[in-house]
């Protein structure tokens, strides 16, 4: 492949290959940079990481039979979202190509997304909020977006390693889409597809259409089908709570440490596919959820059972990618050997499912999904080879036996060689040179080699060819005739199997849309069989699903910290039900406050995506969706502060959360001064306790001990703490949620620890007893029993905490003891002008003598 002019100079920059040049018309040279044929694909993957696309072109025709240029054209682009190599995508991850648009008056958005090397296709319309979060949920690899100069696109903001690709607006039109979508698909209405009345998802199909048409020069076998989705039977997970939760990525940003690395035993790539596909979306259809828990027990129930249908799964290779490349015409010889392979461990897998008996088994329908395509398989047995070249043309990719006619082309080829082989012996015979030898060279074809002393015993029909260091070579009439021969014959063996090739793609194409069938069943079955392979390695349990708001846990744990822990994970109980369903944690740093309210999380995501849970036991009112808000982190790319972000999470929250949900909240209020933030904290939990629409499950951890009063008061809300003591100064954490609350926090404790300086320790432990010791002199009934509504008006003593000497509780002054002692109802008018005359003066008085001695 070559390039010229200003490409080439890019593409030996960026490949870090060579830049030659080629003569151009007299004294002019162009830039020329090329790659073999054979390194097409790791230098493709270099130049789609530099941000580039990559148009390929191919020539046409047979150089022996036409004169001039041959014809050329290009035959596809690659951008990051149309790869179709299948060494640059990883197996376990879709490569996503998404359009989105937004409608800002209407309020909605539509997203359409395509793999095309699995054929998903799905579309839909949502509200304009939840775009971004089913953005970073796909987490594409290139999102089109119309190329509009106003900012409509602006509040697309995928994750960073998508690709953005503006397209022309036209190519967004609903009704242009539309009709691009039925040409398409060769239907009249888009009924089938369930997007006929949702104009943004028909635009946004539309637009991935127009765009793959153009990349893949309109072959497009393999988009067969659209679905389109909507959000409602499904829990949407904002980014900060798929964050929070580590679901994806752990802190360290890769997959360790994750709750899809923990999760992912699964044996196939369409199995791993789905699995991130489940997580990304717990379910909200207690039906749907217990037939999965259904298929996971019974999966557990027997380890017999499930290694042996885990170890005929880790034989099916990606069906979905084979097929899509065979329908795409992109397949390789060992991709049909692959799919074979594949296909017949279907047939075991079916066999594997006997047991599977009425029609109300949870494998019920996976086992009639399961195909076990024998047509097919049959025919990839009589015409592949067992062990297929990587290539065609590089040998016998067609198995002998399949057709006559190329087994006749190879004989005839076979047998032109086995006479050249005779030939040696018949010709030494011939001419009596027992050195003459019959060779074969690329570059000159047969030839019959004689060394410089027998040159004169050369017969007359040899014709010369080629001088050698130490002989000549020569051929003869009957040689050049067999070579002749073997040429044709292979050229036409080369030809009728490549034709035999395409054939077999183009039939497994016909099964596509049934392999595709088999291959979802199959991704089905893995992926609850690695729920049970974790069930059964993490001592997980089935949970109960109901329609009640409550959620009761008996010995949860974290399913990814109990892993990495050296020491035993303690369990926990969680017990947040309709009448009681706020908790308010209070404990030590470090006591274990986060971990546990993430396990709570983790647990319900877990129950309801369908896994089993690390709990003792659990039950689960099915839960709308689980709000976080945890740690403190600067958006310094959106220029918001620590703080701002806090409340703009929290925000959210409160405005989204239904009676249904679970908040989740750590710390809230710690990006600001102690009173605002604990003025918020406290303002927040009763919001959610007193609001008409909340009441949300709800856990808050909090280093507000003065918290632990609105869990007395509030009867809706209970406390808990985590357990620690103290012993021989040094703090030990027990790790035990346990009811009531705590208000000491041990900060110094961890502070030392963590391995603070000493002297900074002692200095701390000095000043900390102060202030205590300060606050114990503050007048009672100040911030716990003042109430909220109070709480603005400490806000002036605020410094008091830092000056280490609290001033002495004021006396009531002289006006104040008049003021109690008066009893206005009984007095005239003229007498309560004339008290407050008095008042005045005494009060002017006392100004007086402050400015002569001021306190
Ligand atoms: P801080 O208030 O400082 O944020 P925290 O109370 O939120 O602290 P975590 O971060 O949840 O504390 O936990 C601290 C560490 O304690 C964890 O990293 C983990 O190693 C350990 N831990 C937490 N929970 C448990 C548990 N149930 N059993 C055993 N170890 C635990």
């Amino acid at each position: 492949y070559e390039t010229f002019g200003e490409d080439a100079v890019t593409v030996a920059r960026d490949l870090e290959i060579v830049l030659t040049s080629k003569e151009r018309g007299k004294g002019h040279r162009l830039p020329l940079a090329g790659v073999p044929i054979a390194s097409l694909e790791a230098n493709l993957a270099k130049l789609l990481a530099k941000g580039h696309r990559v148009a390929i072109c191919e020539q046409f025709g047979d150089p022996r039979t036409t004169k001039g240029i041959l014809e050329r054209d290009i035959v596809r682009v690659v951008t990051p979202g149309t790869i179709l190599e299948p060494d640059l995508l990883p197996g376990s991850a879709n490569n996503f190509l998404a359009a989105a648009l937004l409608d800002r008056e209407a309020g909605l958005a539509g997203l359409a997304y395509i793999d095309i090397t699995t054929s998903e296709f799905v579309t839909l319309q949502i509200a304009a909020e939840d775009l971004p979060a089913e953005l970073r949920r796909l987490a594409p690899a290139e999102l089109l977006v119309p190329n509009t100069t106003d900012d409509d696109a602006s509040g697309l903001s995928p994750s960073d390693a998508t690709s953005q690709t503006p397209l022309n607006p036209d190519l967004f039109e609903a009704i242009d889409a539309r009709r691009r979508l039925l040409d398409h698909f060769g239907t009249v209405t888009l009924d089938a597809y369930g997007c006929e009345r949702l104009p943004l998802a028909t635009a946004a199909a539309g637009a991935v259409l127009a765009y793959l048409q153009e990349t893949q020069r309109g072959a497009l076998a393999q988009v067969q089908s659209l679905t389109t989705q909507t959000l409602d039977r499904v829990m949407r997970l904002d980014p900060g709570t798929v964050r929070t939760l580590e679901i994806f990525e752990g802190t360290a940003g890769g997959r360790v440490g994750s709750l899809l690395a923990l999760l992912d035993l699964t044996q196939t790539p369409m199995g791993a596919r789905l699995l991130r596909s489940w997580i990304g979306q717990p379910l909200l259809d207690i039906d749907e959820i217990r037939r999965r828990h259904d298929g996971v027990e019974w999966l557990l129930e027997s380890g017999v059972r499930r290694t042996r249908l885990r170890a005929t799964l880790d034989r099916v290779p990606d069906l979905e990618r084979l097929v899509n490349r065979a329908r795409s015409g992109v397949a390789y010889p060992r991709d049909l050997a692959a799919l074979r392979r594949g296909l017949e461990a279907l047939s075991d897998l079916r066999s594997d499912l006997y047991e599977v008996g009425s029609e109300d088994h949870p494998f019920a329908e996976t086992l009639s999904s399961i195909d076990p395509h024998t047509e097919i398989v049959d025919l990839l047995r009589r015409a592949i080879a067992d062990d297929p070249p990587a290539t065609l043309g590089d040998g016998d990719v067609v198995r002998p036996g399949f057709s006559d006619e190329l087994d006749h082309y190879r004989a005839t080829s076979r047998d032109a060689r086995d006479a050249i082989a005779r030939m040696e012996a018949d010709e030494r015979r011939a001419t009596g040179i027992s050195s003459l030898k019959v060779g074969y060279s690329r570059v000159f074809g047969y030839y019959i080699e004689v060394t410089r002393s027998h040159l004169a015993r050369v017969p007359e029909d040899y014709i010369r060819k080629q001088t050698v260091s130490n002989g000549e070579r020569f051929f003869t009439t009957a040689l050049k005739e067999l070579e002749e021969r073997i040429a044709n014959a292979q050229e036409r063996a080369a030809e009728l199997e490549s034709a035999i090739f395409r054939q077999l793609c183009r039939q497994v194409g016909d099964e596509g849309e049934a392999i595709l069938a088999s291959a979802r069943a199959v991704a089905r079955l893995d992926l609850l069989a690695a729920f049970a392979e974790v069930a059964s390695r993490h001592r997980h349990v089935r949970p109960q699903i109901d329609e009640t708001h409550d959620l009761e846990i008996t010995g949860g744990r974290h399913p990814v910290v109990e892993g990495y822990l050296e020491e035993p994970f303690v369990p926990n109980d969680t017990r947040l039900t309709g009448d009681v369903p706020i908790g308010i944690i209070t404990g030590p740093n470090m006591a274990g406050k986060s971990t546990y309210l993430r396990q709570v999380a983790l647990i319900v995501l877990l129950a309801q995506i369908g896994a089993f849970v690390p709990a003792q036991s659990a039950r689960v009112g099915l839960v709308d969706r689980i709000f976080t808000r945890a740690g403190l982190q600067d958006d310094i790319l959106t220029g918001r502060s620590t703080f701002m972000v806090e409340m703009t999470e929290t925000a959210f929250i409160l405005n989204q959360a239904t009676a249904g949900s679970l908040i989740v909240l750590d710390e809230i209020g710690r990006g600001t001064s102690t009173y605002d933030g604990l003025a918020i904290a406290w303002a927040v939990i009763e919001h959610i306790h007193n609001h008409p629409r909340l009441g949300a499950r709800t856990l808050f951890a909090t280093h507000y001990h003065e918290l632990i009063e609105l869990g007395e008061s509030l009867p809706r809300a209970a406390n808990y703490h985590v357990a620690a003591s103290e012993e021989e100064g040094r703090v030990v954490f027990l790790r035990r949620v346990l009811p009531g609350g705590v208000d000491r926090s041990y900060g110094v404790h961890v502070a030392q620890l963590a391995g603070l300086p000493r002297d900074v320790i002692g200095r701390a432990r000095e000043v900390l007893t102060r202030l205590e010791e300060g606050a114990d002199r503050r007048p009672k009934g100040g911030i716990i029993a003042a109430g909220p509504s109070k709480l603005s008006s400490l806000d002036g003593q605020q410094p008091a905490l830092f000056s280490l000497a609290p001033p002495p509780p004021p006396e009531p002054s002289p006006v104040e003891e008049e003021l109690r002692r008066l009893a206005p109802d009984q007095m005239t008018p003229l007498e309560a002008l004339a008290k407050l005359y008095d008042l005045q003066g005494m009060a002017r008085q006392k100004d007086a003598d402050a400015g002569d001695s001021p306190r």
